[in-house]
């Protein structure tokens, strides 16, 4: 039996908020990478030495608060039922409206102008109307279980 908190992972799009990279963490990731690299050859304390050799490095302390930024604002991500991603989503706004889970129960769906942009959400709610929301996240699921990630597919 799938647990309920699998299915509240299914966006209003049809995204699977579990595949998220902001989701799982892969840019707070990337962030305290970079910091324990930079920490362990000890770069931060020689930022004046290395303006010398380069001027960029003048701007050091604004590199950290973007840095800063990027953790602050996609470090986490509540996922798209609890108000995760962009706050003024029209796909969400518009699926709350007429009291749907997911557009696959939309009418709209093929011809939606919000969804045009999204070809991978148009993709998943097909496959949502065929195999039913359970069975797609735990699909999904499973597909997470061994390491896939929406990220990958922005990184080919
Ligand atoms: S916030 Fe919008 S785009 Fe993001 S998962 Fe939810 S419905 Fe989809
Ligand atoms: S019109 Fe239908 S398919 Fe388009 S965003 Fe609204 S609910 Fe989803």
């Amino acid at each position: 039996m799938l647990s309920g908190n699998l299915r509240e992972l299914v966006g209003y799009c049809g995204l699977y908020c579990g595949a998220c990279g902001i989701y799982q963490g892969k840019i707070r990731q990337a962030v305290e990478n970079l910091r324990k690299i930079i920490k362990a050859y000890g770069f931060d304390k020689y930022v004046s030495e290395l303006a010398k050799w380069d001027p960029a490095f003048q701007h050091y302390d604004k590199f950290e608060r973007v840095l800063d930024g990027f953790s602050k604002m996609f470090g986490e991500c509540p996922d798209c039922l609890r108000g995760g991603g962009d706050p003024n989503c029209k796909i969400r706004e518009c699926c709350k409206q007429k009291g749907y889970r997911t557009c696959a129960e939309c009418n709209e769906m093929e011809k939606c102008e919000y969804l045009k942009r999204y070809s991978q959400a148009l993709a998943s709610l097909r496959e949502i109307r065929v195999m039913g929301m359970d069975k797609w996240a735990e699909k999904m699921h499973e597909k997470v279980d061994q390491g896939y990630s929406y990220l990958d597919e922005r990184l080919k």
